[in-house]
């Protein structure tokens, strides 16, 4: 059913890259990186559909029942620059791809010493007949490492000196799902391809989690009155539960530092002991900046802020108590 779409896509790609990119990179004396540049021309592709779809899907979502109206969207202006830079840029999936070639070669020579790295495929060979089983297998493993991550980066203050920037946005939109500072972001890509690498997920599988992934985030930050009913929100992650997740003194303190960590399934929350399912829309951002504490308009100002309150977190030896 896909098959044209995919060739398509092959299509398309082929033609920016013999266009485009090849004449480049041949001018430039990097015949040698060709490869990775091809891979890098998918990547942007991919980005500029998942941009397509968000905004597509996302946008009438946000006009029909808006969780907060605006006087003006100014703020939201630059998390549009950061869906931008991040989705066409290096994301996961980059970093995936790089990491690969290693990995096969640790693998390798694991394999040559007689040890095989763990594989779900392995432990139950059924799933290799049943992808669908599987994928939702990966899924939920990914999700649950994604789950500590996230309450880990509420936790440290050093850490969440990095994380306040994502917070820090007092207009949540579709677009704010990709506001991280960049050292959070490489924290996160990293995490991800060592969970993913570490239980074996087939490449394939991977491309389609990350987008699925990253699809559902940016409905769960869009500004709209939605939640997924008493059972619903209870299995999927909806606009209300991460809203919450971003409610100002909610979704950033009391025993946890926080409360709805979970990217897509709220299980997690109602195992640890996080889940408020309260929908209440609050607004959204960081208790201190009530006070005035300002965290940036750009991304420049962000960054260079969120290294300096790392910097002074770091410095500081007793962890501060919880406010
Ligand atoms: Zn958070
Ligand atoms: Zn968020």
């Amino acid at each position: 059913m896909f098959d044209p779409l995919i060739e398509l896509f092959t299509a398309v790609q082929a033609w920016l890259f013999e266009t485009l990119v090849q004449p480049v990179f041949f001018a430039l004396g990097l015949m040698a990186y060709v490869e990775q540049a091809y891979e890098g021309v998918e990547v942007f592709l991919i980005g500029l559909i998942e941009i397509g779809l968000m905004f597509a899907l996302l946008r009438p979502l946000e006009a029909w029942r808006p969780a907060e109206h605006w006087a003006d969207r100014r703020a939201v202006r630059v998390d549009v620059l950061y869906t931008f830079l991040n989705r066409l840029g290096v994301a996961p999936l980059a970093v995936f791809l790089l990491l690969q070639p290693l990995v096969d070669g640790v693998e390798g020579s694991l394999r040559l010493q007689g040890y095989i790295p763990p594989s779900l495929e392995d432990l139950l060979p059924w799933l290799a007949d049943n992808p669908l089983v599987s994928f939702f297998i990966y899924l939920a493993l990914l999700d649950f490492a994604e789950y500590w991550r996230h309450r880990f980066s509420h936790r440290f203050n050093w850490w969440w000196a990095l994380h306040a920037v994502h917070h820090s946005q007092r207009q949540l939109s579709l677009w704010s799902d990709r506001r991280n500072h960049i050292l959070d972001d490489m924290l996160g890509d990293l995490w991800v391809v060592l969970v993913a690498l570490a239980i074996g997920i087939p490449p394939g599988q991977f491309i389609g989690i990350v987008v699925v992934t990253r699809f559902m985030e940016s409905l769960s930050h869009t500004n709209v009155r939605m939640s997924f009913g008493w059972l619903g929100d209870r299995l999927l992650v909806s606009p209300a539960f991460h809203r919450t997740h971003h409610g100002i003194g909610v979704g950033h303190e009391g025993h946890a530092m926080g409360c709805n960590f979970a990217p897509l399934f709220p299980l997690w929350d109602m195992l640890f002991g996080t889940a408020d399912f309260s929908r209440r829309f609050p607004a959204t951002g960081i208790r201190d900046q009530l006070q005035g504490a300002d965290y940036g308009e750009g991304i420049i100002a962000q960054h260079v802020r969120g290294v300096q309150r790392m910097w002074r977190a770091l410095r500081r030896k007793a962890p501060q108590a919880a406010g």
